[in-house]
């Protein structure tokens, strides 16, 4: 029988320190090892129980983040990936990523992780100006980042993406060109662009009103922008935020957007595995203590009905170049695609949507405005389902 493919996502929740504008679960410790060790065992013991459930499954993506992985080192890595060759059935050509950042990387720790079987590196640059990097709290320089790019690929990684930022605090649009110019001298293999976002319980969050901050038609013409000129280097947009070079989309995080099953493991980690969605403590020492105990480290676990299911894969799908297609659409979730239908030939007269062989996509002007075109789609849906709901509670 065919094994169906799933993806295993690691969290790190560690960090040098904690930058200004992040909502991610991480904590900010200088290196301690007894607590980084206590977790890798736990690590290791939940990957253990876990396997049983996935015999049906092969592995073919592994993405340790966070947080910081590399901070964390590459000996726990290297021990988590040896558990997850020895538990699961991992393909030998499965993509295997690490998040890291310039300041916690070393050329004999990527050498090793290289060897062991790491084949794909996403290093944290956000920015060439080192003002700006301070402003946000990155422990790093852009000079450090170019040299840990570079032994990146002395140690023999092929496929490099590099994390950016714009909408920055006084940054201006030349300053973002000039970012872009500086990355792309560097020539690596995959690029995201995020676009800063203040997120409530950030500490940026409590000074946001003394922030000078692009507007929000600057913002937008930076990332229009950064999409013209990544495409003319040879860069294809495959998701709102990530452009790849032919053969370097990240297939991890495609499975995210695609709606492929995951499993997450670490305080914080989510999964969509066997119908389920679930979410784990945000909280190290719960986690530890739960694995070690023997108790729940669930914080939520939904399953997800199938127009739940159906108003994700516009939401999610529309984000990507692989669009949505009306015969997927209703073969999957059993429902009509004719009102989306008619949605999209607007969206096309307005140049937000074209149809590619048979898929509806968006096109860079359409992916800036995905948010009220996706609320739209998908209240389209809501009313084109109505009757069949209230037909089928009687
Ligand atoms: S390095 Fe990443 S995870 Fe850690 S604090 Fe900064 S943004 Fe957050």
């Amino acid at each position: 029988m065919e094994k169906k493919s799933v993806g295993l996502y690691i969290h790190v929740p560690f960090c040098r320190s904690k930058c200004e504008y992040c909502d991610f679960y991480s904590i900010a410790c200088k290196k301690h090892a007894d607590v980084m060790e206590e977790y890798c065992q736990a690590l290791l013991l939940h990957l253990k129980e876990a396997s049983f459930r996935a015999t049906e499954y092969e592995v073919d993506t592994v993405y340790f983040g966070g947080g910081t992985p590399s901070f964390w080192g590459d000996d726990p890595m290297r021990r988590i990936l040896a558990e997850i060759d020895r538990r699961f059935s991992l393909r030998p050509d499965a993509e295997i990523t690490l998040e890291a950042n310039p300041d916690s990387m070393n050329l004999a720790a990527l050498r090793r992780l290289r060897r062991a079987g790491f084949n794909r590196i996403s290093i944290g640059v956000q920015n060439d100006r080192n003002e700006m990097l301070k402003a946000l709290g990155r422990p790093h320089t852009f000079q450090q980042a170019r040299d840990a790019f570079g032994m990146a690929r002395a140690a023999g990684f092929d496929s490099i993406s590099l994390d950016l930022m714009y909408g920055l605090p006084n940054q201006t649009p030349d300053q973002w060109a000039g970012t872009l110019q500086n990355v792309l001298k560097l020539r690596p293999d995959h690029i995201s662009c995020y676009g800063l976002r203040i997120e409530e319980g950030t500490p940026m969050a409590t000074y946001r009103d003394c922030l000078n901050l692009a507007d929000d038609d600057t913002q937008a013409d930076m990332y229009l922008y950064a999409a013209s000129t990544l495409d003319s280097y040879g860069y294809r947009q495959y998701e709102v935020s990530n452009f790849a070079r032919e053969g370097h989309e990240s297939l991890h995080n495609l499975r995210y957007w695609l709606g492929g099953e995951y499993m997450g493991f670490g305080p914080s980690a989510a999964s969509d595995f066997a119908g389920k969605r679930y979410t784990y403590l945000r909280s190290l020492r719960g986690y530890i203590d739960g694995i070690f105990g023997g108790s729940s480290v669930m914080a939520e676990c939904d399953e997800i009905p199938l127009r739940e299911r159906a108003a994700e894969y516009l939401m999610l799908r529309l984000r990507t170049r692989y669009g949505v297609e009306a015969g997927e659409y209703s073969r999957m979730y059993r429902m009509d695609f004719t009102p989306l239908e008619e949605i999209f030939q607007q969206l096309r007269k307005a140049r937000y949507a074209v149809k590619d062989n048979g898929r509806w996509r968006l096109t860079a002007q359409g992916m800036l405005l995905s948010n009220p075109i996706i609320v739209a789609l998908q209240e389209a849906q809501r009313e084109a389902t109505t009757p069949w709901k209230e037909h089928s509670a009687l």
